[in-house]
């Protein structure tokens, strides 16, 4: 793949570290590709960071076609950046893009077009402690017709976006609601795909969870409204009576690489691990014959998120006495530790990219 660099005229005064926050600022660059079946993916270039100009028909705007990916570059503390199993986001892509009728993207141009921009970009990499560097490729449907077809014409970009330490003011247990009316995804649908609709239809439970002090949503399986799924944009595990239980990846679920990477630590940890079907009321039941001993949400942002409290049906619940667990400090020490280059990583999970 051939890669055509403009540089910009105009960069951008960068902000304090400290306050970054999320998803708010970006970099200087973005990579850029456009596709048609006749050409494949061409015109792969790399330009000053700047709005698109699309036709009013596109077909994202309309039918949304729109999936996405979610990872980040880590400033070591030798000053070298590293990414994180990014071959599994690059599959991860082509599994949404095949669900949704867009054009699958080869893996080797995914990681090329990260690496390029990110060296390009390198001085963004933020290095003070909790600091990384997000990353959001995407690829949209970009017809210029009303007409629902499946899509000819397609863009994948990627823009970078330096982000603050997730957890500034320490680790803090989150309070999660159980929601029994609106549905995330259901098996046949788009659930295990990375695709902005699946976003939209999960807002008004959020915000619904928000109004009444909660921060997220567990969600059940769309057809019972029993089995337990994920907790909003994140995995969801248990420990219940000494092992771990996950919700079994069933079609409805994000396959996550943070839940990947924790099953993996975990197994070789010595931990029983299972993934299966979990329902509210076995859930309901751990919690209160006090066998559930830690809950924790898990995905690229948070890494891991300790739940401390679990509300289901105006009953609340304390979740390991509202605090950190040990399993779920565990997970984070060693996941925070293996991104950041502070501990070996015996997995070969991280990539050095400069
Ligand atoms: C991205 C995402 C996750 C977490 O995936 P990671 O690869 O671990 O970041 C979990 N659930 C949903 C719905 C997601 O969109």
């Amino acid at each position: 793949m051939e890669i055509r660099i403009e540089k910009t005229q105009n960069p951008k005064e960068k902000r304090d570290e400290k306050s970054l926050g999320f998803g708010q600022v970006f970099t200087d660059h973005m990579f850029v590709m456009d596709y048609t079946p006749e050409k494949g993916w061409y015109d792969a270039r790399i330009i000053p960071f700047q709005n698109f100009s699309i036709h009013p028909a596109s077909t994202v705007l309309h039918y949304g076609s729109e999936i996405f990916e979610g990872l980040k570059a880590y400033r070591a503390a030798d000053g070298s950046i590293r990414l994180f199993r990014p071959y599994e986001n690059a599959k991860r892509l082509n599994s949404s893009a095949e669900r949704l009728c867009l054009p699958q993207l080869p893996e080797e141009y995914f990681i090329e077009a990260l690496k390029t921009l990110i060296l390009l970009d390198q001085d963004w990499v933020p290095s003070s402690e909790g600091t990384s560097l997000y990353i959001r490729p995407f690829l949209f449907g970009n017809d210029e017709t009303l007409g629902v077809h499946t899509v000819h014409h397609a863009t994948f970009a990627v823009i970078l976006s330096p982000s603050g330490s997730y957890y500034k003011e320490g680790i803090n247990p989150v309070k999660i609601m159980i929601e029994d009316q609106d549905v995330r995804a259901v098996r046949g649908g788009t659930g295990y795909t990375k695709c902005g609709g699946n976003y939209a239809a999960s807002n008004r439970a959020g915000q619904r969870a928000e109004e009444k002090g909660y921060s997220q949503v567990l969600w059940l399986d769309g057809v019972h409204r029993k089995y337990i799924e994920e907790v909003g944009a994140m995995n969801v595990m248990f420990k219940i009576a000494g092992k771990i239980v996950t919700p079994a990846l069933t079609g409805s679920i994000l396959p996550g690489i943070t839940r990947k990477s924790c099953i993996e630590i975990l197994k070789h940890e010595g931990f029983e691990v299972e993934e299966r079907l979990l329902s509210v009321e076995e859930l309901e039941n751990a919690m209160k014959d006090g066998t559930l001993e830690e809950a924790w949400g898990c995905g690229t942002a948070a890494v891991v998120s300790p739940i401390g409290e679990l509300m289901y049906k105006d009953e609340v619940f304390t979740v390991c006495g509202g605090k950190i667990g040990e399993v779920t400090k565990m997970l984070y020490d060693r996941l925070t530790g293996i991104q950041w280059g502070k501990i070996a990583d015996p997995y070969g999970w991280t990539m050095t990219i400069a």
